[in-house]
């Protein structure tokens, strides 16, 4: 169905509260057609990621967000709202429980049998959790990420650097602008020419090549040259990798964000983009077994490139287990981005903090950004950070921003938010929010919580006991997933969201939602034996009866 949803502006509302009206705006602001990939069926990223079940589900939401009392807490299942309770002023205005089975039920076939059914819904990380801000909100990470790669390479920035990838959706969109964002030459393999149009418009990305020589001569002018620049060539990334080992090219570093959780969505090689749509949509069976084979090929051809000297790394899409589900036996010999460069961070509670003006005026969010700056004067990568995405980055929806904080900083940061909403310095509250790629928030063994230190890469009591000290804290709203990133069976994750509205009930609350979110970052990790959260744990006097050093 055809729909176009805009989330209001400005400090009218229609609900009875900011809290309730937070997240009409940020429910609508996820279907805004500049911020999701597919509006007109509700998906928003990653896939099938929705953020409602369905469109008459969507607008009982709507309406039961306008009808909800400041204590009452209204319940949302795989998108489709079900009940509406008396709660009290300082409980989460709504509940979020999105795509959750019971392990041994929890499969992909048994899943995609309940969604024909209309009994459940993807909701991805932010998606059903209403809390995605467009391509900015992994563009952070991307960056930090490469950033960090070419630290421990002991490259100065990626300039000079080659970095091959595919994907160029709602996540994987953000590769480009992060990799010349960090100086170095991206190619980019996209099978959907809009796709990459739509970067190109956002400049996210440079420039389209449609000729595999044209994209690479384009390459190596700007190697040569040391100048950063990101393009996209139009192929099938199954294809166009195997074939660049064909031509001997290394790259630097390859790594890929095609949707690989998801056979439905990820394009089989070997044919048009529209003979594989075509294709999907008249034998789904044979599409998931060609797609399945396809993911095989490309990650046995990063493989390659990882023989050849390129540094290989896994970007959270689940490529390698798609791989050896198909055969490739060796398919986790590369390592995921987590347990590569991320993880010291997350022991740290450091993690993707991100904050949207309900005004809808930009000048909020420039606002929140010198209060940043002035709140963490001496961090410099802090500073560089802001000043490009001031410069670099259009907004998309509502206005928002995001930054890595972790414990402490980020408690900081949400009292300073909701001070400026008091004092007028913004013209209407701040909603707080994260992915839930974070700290402390996620059980996924072949992402966030690969080869954990003590083993315990699948244990998912973490996540649950981080929505629930979330929501018992007073989190606006507070989400519990199951499959984000990798797909149904792989992981669970929880997010929380805070609006920061001006009041001293807010700011007790964002004290205290800010501090146990992060919390639970280092609480996890040094559960699991690692140092550098131990030290963190002591260093901000967190009580964990049995913590040992
Ligand atoms: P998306 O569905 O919005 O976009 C995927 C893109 O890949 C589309 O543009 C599609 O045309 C293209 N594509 C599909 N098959 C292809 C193929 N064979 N060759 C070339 N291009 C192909 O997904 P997204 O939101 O960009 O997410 C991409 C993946 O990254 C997902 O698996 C997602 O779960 C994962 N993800 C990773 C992170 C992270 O932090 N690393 C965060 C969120 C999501």
């Amino acid at each position: 169905m055809k729909r176009t949803i805009h989330a209001p502006r400005g400090s009218q509302i229609t609900c009875k509260g900011w809290l309730q009206e937070a997240a009409m705006r940020m429910l609508m602001n996820n279907l805004d057609p500049d911020v999701a990939g597919d509006p007109d069926n509700l998906i928003v990223y990653g896939g099938r990621g929705r953020a409602a079940r369905n469109w008459e589900a969507f607008d009982a939401i709507i309406a039961s967000l306008q009808q909800l009392e400041n204590d009452e807490t209204l319940l949302v299942q795989s998108g489709k709202p079900v009940a509406i309770f008396k709660t009290h002023p300082d409980a989460p205005r709504v509940l979020i429980a999105n795509s959750n089975l019971v392990p041994h039920w929890a499969t992909q076939e048994h899943f995609d049998e309940l969604e024909r059914q209309g009994l459940i819904m993807y909701g991805q990380m932010t998606a059903g959790s209403w809390i995605y801000i467009g391509t900015q909100g992994i563009l952070q990470g991307t960056y930090e990420t490469l950033g960090a790669l070419a630290k421990q390479e002991g490259w100065p920035s990626l300039k000079g650097k080659f970095v091959l990838s595919a994907g160029l959706g709602e996540m994987g969109g953000a590769q480009p602008r992060a990799i010349t964002m960090n100086e170095g030459v991206g190619l980019v393999v996209e099978i959907d020419h809009w796709r990459a149009e739509r970067r190109l418009n956002t400049r996210y990305l440079d420039a389209i090549a449609t000729d595999l020589e044209d994209a690479m001569t384009q390459v190596e002018e700007a190697l040569k040259l040391g100048k950063p620049f990101s393009i996209a060539l139009i192929g099938n990334a199954a294809d166009i990798y195997p074939q660049l080992l064909e031509y001997e090219v290394t790259p630097d570093v390859v790594t890929d964000q095609t949707p690989a959780h998801d056979y439905l969505a990820y394009m089989p090689h070997d044919m048009t983009f529209e003979a594989a749509l075509e294709l999907r949509d008249k034998d789904p069976g044979e599409f998931i077994r060609r797609s399945g084979q396809s993911m095989g090929r490309q990650c046995a051809a990063m493989l390659e490139f990882q023989k050849k000297g390129a540094i290989v790394f896994d970007y959270g899409n689940n490529l390698r287990q798609r791989a050896f589900d198909a055969g490739v036996e060796h398919a986790f010999d590369y390592p995921g981005f987590v347990p590569a460069y991320i993880r010291p961070l997350f022991c740290e509670g450091k993690g993707p903090f991100r904050w949207v003006a309900l005004s809808g005026d930009p000048q909020d969010i420039y606002r929140t950004d010198e209060e940043i700056l002035k709140l963490f004067p001496d961090d410099a990568h802090l500073h560089r950070w802001i000043k490009m995405a001031q410069t670099q980055i259009d907004f998309q929806g509502l206005p928002a921003r995001i930054c890595w904080l972790g414990y402490g900083e980020r408690a900081r940061a949400g009292l300073a938010f909701n001070e400026l909403v008091r004092t007028g310095a913004v013209s209407a509250p701040i909603v707080i929010g994260r992915d839930h790629l974070d700290a402390g928030s996620v059980a996924s063994p072949n992402r966030e919580t690969e080869g954990m230190l003590d083993g315990t890469d699948a244990v998912s009591d973490w996540p649950i006991l981080n929505a629930l000290i979330n929501a018992v804290g007073g989190a606006t709203w507070v989400s519990f997933h199951h499959g984000g990133g990798v797909g149904i069976g792989y992981s669970q994750h929880a997010g929380q969201v805070i609006v920061a509205d001006g009041t001293s009930e807010a700011a007790i609350r964002l004290e205290r939602v800010l501090t146990t979110d992060p919390g639970m970052g280092i609480v996890r990790h040094a559960d699991a034996g690692y140092k550098i959260a131990i030290a963190a744990a002591r260093r901000h006097g967190i009580k964990m009866p049995m913590l040992k050093d």
